[in-house]
């Protein structure tokens, strides 16, 4: 079965060599680097699905939400270089939270908070998965909501990647067909950064045109035959980039800079 993801869809995208390293199981696990924005991430999403799981309603403050994140952030504290690097990133992490706080019910418990990786069979032996991290029932129907805790590209050079929402759109996707019963009205980013959502409304126009495109996508990676690297603005985090063929010609580029 052949694995699709918005991950892989925007490696891919991004550099078809980047997805090549990616999709290599032993280039991908020795090459891996720990990165501050991975841990915060990783710190971030691991407090707000202990936060429902682990506490009752009323014991939801938001002083148990900082201690559940000083405790998370001990066993994972990650690809810092130094003590006062660590301690900006773990600010940051506070003031994410706050703004989480005041963004949610959270005495409301979710519809579903999956464990682990969602996956459906898009089509013939094409798999779709994603790790979506709360889902809301809300009185019309599902409202699906991804936490963003920000990204080097929109850190370092002030894009927002996304543009039409893919990746909410392939979510929507695989929870309406493994959720057929109830509709999936409405699907979110929110970001922790600001404290804003970013919705669309899916209509069934949106999920065949989403699926077709992600069909086309999932044909080209299975037919790509030579995986050039591109250079992009984000090759400075790429966890391959000392195997790149043209290491050489991104670093002239950097120190141009
Ligand atoms: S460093 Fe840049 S060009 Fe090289 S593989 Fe990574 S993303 Fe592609």
């Amino acid at each position: 079965m052949f694995q699709l993801s918005h991950h892989t869809i925007v490696i891919f995208s991004r550099c078809p060599m980047q997805y090549r390293f990616y999709t290599t199981p032993e280039i991908r696990k020795r090459y891996r680097k720990e990165r501050p924005f991975l841990t915060l991430g990783e710190n971030i999403h691991d407090t707000l699905n202990s936060f429902y799981k682990d506490f009752a309603p009323g014991d939801r403050t938001l002083a148990n939400l900082e201690h559940l994140f000083r405790e998370k952030w001990k066993r994972n504290r990650r690809g810092f270089s130094s003590l006062d690097e660590e301690r900006e990133w773990g600010m940051e992490g506070l003031r994410q939270l706050r703004n989480f706080y005041l963004g949610f019910d959270v005495t409301k418990d979710p519809y579903l908070l999956p464990e682990t990786y969602c996956s459906i069979e898009l089509a013939n032996a094409v798999s779709l998965s994603g790790r979506i991290d709360r889902i809301d029932h809300e009185p019309e129907g599902l409202h699906i909501v991804d936490y963003k805790t920000g990204s080097p590209l929109e850190d370092s050079v002030g894009v927002v990647t996304d543009d039409d929402c893919l990746q909410l759109k392939l979510y929507t996707l695989i929870i309406q067909q493994s959720h057929p019963d109830i509709p999936v009205v409405k699907a979110s980013y929110f970001f922790l950064k600001k404290g804003e959502f970013r919705s669309i409304y899916p209509t069934d126009d949106m999920l065949e045109e989403t699926r077709s495109r992600a069909i086309g996508i999932a044909e080209q990676m299975k037919n790509q035959r030579e995986f050039v690297p591109r250079m992009n603005a984000l090759c400075a985090w790429c966890d391959y980039l000392e195997i790149c063929p043209i290491k050489e010609k991104i670093k002239n580029r950097q120190e141009r800079r």
